[in-house]
């Protein structure tokens, strides 16, 4: 899983029409772009108080690529095959003028012409507000995270007291401006949320918006993972079915993490994302970008490669494809599949959701 950090050379292009493949035959097709490593909650399983409290010392501002900077990277990658771009956080609705930059990005197009699949993860604390200028700068997904429909267990879990009526407005406005499906992402850590599985899965019937369910990750080194602390999909979809009857959909492409499953009476679609009990390393075909604009070929990747530096010296488009490349075909990450079973990989170094995007 070690990143391999080298150089690069005009071979390594992979704009001339074969896909890029890392070294387990993965293609490049997906970028998540950290925009800011800053949030207004304090998730206990992502930015937990203790460790991101008053004094913790964020990125400064001009440590963070900048729009024009977050363009190029997508618009090489977007040349050697990548056709999805996440934007994601920290709570990217706090980066000023992020509808600028879903627009800068919506003018993308693939070799073959097609537009660009973007999308956002959020909060949702600000997306009533913003949701219509992404709308209109040419968003097409969202992605809102709500761990419970239970104020006392969101606000613990938030533990900014932030409500849960507002994440539930947000998604409604989402839904209004024409974002939608929206996909709802619950976070599921035992003895703290997993009694609300079956409640969110009966809230979100019928309302046409997709729950995914995933599982409690050992990201980063801050959040006191335990693999007791994980609800296995199998056990959430036994909670689920026993009461709603459901049964397995196929896979929209192939790859995708989420695996689908739909209720039986036709009220809906819920998915799981099984990162710890049936890693998908085998089919991963993500990169992922930092804040301060450092590529990372994993989400437990203990070094990225400083892309910004390469930019802001002057490099032409030539070699920074070059690098891109160069950096995809010797990708050999498989984190989760080597991950024990018993106890998080060994591993000084980790990354922080925040900062490297999740
Ligand atoms: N702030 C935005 C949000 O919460 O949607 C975007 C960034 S957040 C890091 C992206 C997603 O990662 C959220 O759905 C969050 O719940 C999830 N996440 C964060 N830490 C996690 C962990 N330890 N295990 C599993 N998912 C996690
Ligand atoms: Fe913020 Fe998202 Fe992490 Fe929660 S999961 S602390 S909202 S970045
Ligand atoms: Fe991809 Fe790394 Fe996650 Fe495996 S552990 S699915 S390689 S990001």
């Amino acid at each position: 899983m070690a990143n391999v950090v080298g150089t690069a050379t005009t071979r390594d292009i992979g704009a001339s029409g074969s896909p890029l493949l890392d070294r387990r035959g993965r293609e490049l097709r997906d970028i998540r772009i950290s925009v800011t490593d800053r949030c207004n909650f304090r998730c206990v399983y992502c930015m937990p108080k203790q460790i991101f409290g008053r004094d913790y010392a964020f990125m400064p501002r001009e440590e963070l690529l900048t729009f024009e900077e977050i363009t190029r990277l997508a618009r090489i990658s977007v040349a050697n095959g990548v056709e999805k771009i996440r934007l994601t956080g920290g709570e990217p609705l706090l980066r000023k003028g992020l509808p600028d930059l879903v627009r800068m990005l919506s003018q993308l197009r693939t070799p073959q012409g097609a537009e660009v699949d973007i999308a956002v993860t959020t909060n949702g604390s600000a997306l009533a507000l913003l949701a219509s200028d992404l709308k209109h700068a040419g968003l097409k997904r969202v992605t809102v995270s709500l761990d419970s429909l239970d104020d006392e267990i969101f606000q613990a879990m938030n533990d900014v007291r932030f409500p849960v009526s507002k994440v539930l407005n947000a998604i409604d406005v989402a839904r209004d401006v024409g974002l939608w499906p929206v996909k709802v992402n619950m976070v599921v850590k035992r003895g703290l949320n997993d009694s609300d599985v079956v409640d969110m899965a009966s809230h979100f019937r019928n309302s046409g918006h997709i729950l995914r369910f995933i599982e409690f990750m050992d990201v980063g080194s801050t959040n006191g993972w335990e693999l007791a602390q994980v609800v296995p999909s199998a056990e959430i979809l036994e909670r689920i079915g026993a009461v709603f009857p459901i049964e397995p959909v196929d896979a929209n492409y192939p790859g995708e993490t989420s695996k689908r499953w739909r209720y039986k009476d036709g009220s809906g679609e819920i998915g799981v994302i099984s990162s710890v009990t049936q890693s998908f390393c085998h089919s991963c075909t993500r990169a992922r970008v930092s804040v301060d604009g450092k590529l990372y070929t994993c989400l437990f990747a203990t070094e990225g490669h400083d892309l910004r530096e390469m930019m802001r010296g002057g490099c032409e488009d030539e070699e920074l494809e070059a690098k891109l490349a160069w950096i995809w075909r010797n990708r050999q990450d498989r984190y989760s599949e080597l991950r024990s079973r018993n106890t998080r990989m060994p591993n000084a170094k980790r990354i922080e959701m925040s900062y490297i995007g999740g």
